[in-house]
């Protein structure tokens, strides 16, 4: 999106917000610290307009997100109570994702109802489905986008609660400001929520430092077994449901796991191949260091996503299976 046509979104998404009464908001499945903060932050906003807005999920929040004021707000989607209020809403306002399926149960709702929709998101090859689309691919997370779409509202937004939720959104989709997305304007940004009294420290230790045991022995597993194809070039990690039986991991518990294919010198591609449990289904996570990229890899498997973080979810299928066509596909984008 160009810079003059961003703010003709803002103005838009302005119009329809402030015409708007009964609003709510959602986020992808297996929310992550971006989709839950940059969601949090919109709500404590609308809730000072006078609003009072509607937040639901198709996934519950993971435990390390779950310090951010107002989560306990955040419902998960239960048709029978929320179909209703989807239908109803004036406006629709989905964070953190472009596609309508990554919405999960919510999806036809959301797609049924007559209500204003309008996305506010950061990745590439966006299928818009909304009414509205706020999109900035070259933003490092949809938490940076919302701070300037806040700012250009004005209004009551330079709040300890939005400033939180904001930092752990961009935190957490920057690496802790480690990717190639960042540069000195996300650090001045950062600078400004940190002086709205965001204690650094604190937010490292919930989101890096909560986790359970059963997690840290599932990842003491799947690290053990990890494997390099491709001379080095590529780096496989895979969880099958077994894993998860054996630790009492959960699913949420993985969350940062496919970082680590990176972390093996001369590893370019790395993917984390998991056997859900619960959800059924495989999902798989792309990792690629900068002048690599994986989004179209991850589009082969039916998914999408940034150019050096992609993820795909398969339906069914066997496990071996799958690696071993990731492995022959991995071909393509190696150099
Ligand atoms: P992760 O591997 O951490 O689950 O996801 C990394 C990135 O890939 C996410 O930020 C998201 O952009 C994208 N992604 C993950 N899963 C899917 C998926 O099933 N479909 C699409 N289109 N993108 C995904
Ligand atoms: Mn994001």
């Amino acid at each position: 999106m160009q810079h003059s046509d961003l703010r003709t979104a803002f103005q838009q998404a302005q119009q329809v917000l402030c015409q708007s009464h009964s609003v709510v908001l959602t986020s992808h499945i297996h929310p992550d610290g971006d989709s839950v903060g940059s969601v949090l932050a919109l709500w404590h906003y609308l809730r000072a307009q006078g609003k009072a807005p509607v937040v639901v999920f198709h996934s519950p929040v993971p435990a390390p997100l779950r310090f951010l004021p107002g989560v306990e707000v955040i419902r998960r989607y239960a048709a029978e109570r929320d179909a209703a209020d989807i239908a109803a809403a004036d406006a629709i306002v989905v964070l953190d994702t472009s596609e309508l399926h990554r919405l999960g149960a919510l999806a036809e709702a959301v797609a049924r109802s007559p209500a204003a929709k309008l996305v506010i998101d950061h990745h590439l090859q966006p299928q818009p489905f909304a009414d509205i689309t706020i999109v900035d691919p070259a933003a490092c997370a949809t938490g940076e986008l919302l701070w300037r779409f806040l700012r250009f509202l004005g209004g009551p937004y330079r709040t300890p609660e939005i400033a939180l939720a904001l930092y752990t959104a961009i935190m957490t989709d920057t690496g802790s400001f480690a990717y190639s997305s960042v540069g000195p304007d996300v650090h001045r940004t950062v600078a400004e929520l940190v002086e709205l009294g965001v204690d650094v420290a604190a937010v490292h230790e919930h989101v890096f430092q909560s986790w359970s045991i059963a997690r840290m022995r599932l990842l003491g597993e799947v690290l053990a077994a990890m494997e390099l194809y491709h001379e080095g070039r590529l780096c496989l990690l895979v969880i099958p449901r077994e894993a998860f039986l054996r630790t009492g991991a959960l699913e949420e518990d993985i969350e940062g796991f496919a970082q680590y294919t990176l972390s093996v010198r001369g590893v370019q591609i790395g993917l984390l191949v998991v056997e859900l449990p619960i959800e059924g289904g495989i999902k798989i996570s792309f990792r690629s260091r900068s002048g690599i990229t994986v989004h179209e890899f991850a589009a082969e498997f039916g998914g999408g996503g940034h150019p050096n973080a992609a993820g795909a979810r398969i339906p069914e299928g066997d496990l071996q299976d799958i690696c071993h066509r990731l492995v022959e596909r991995a071909r393509a984008y190696l150099r």
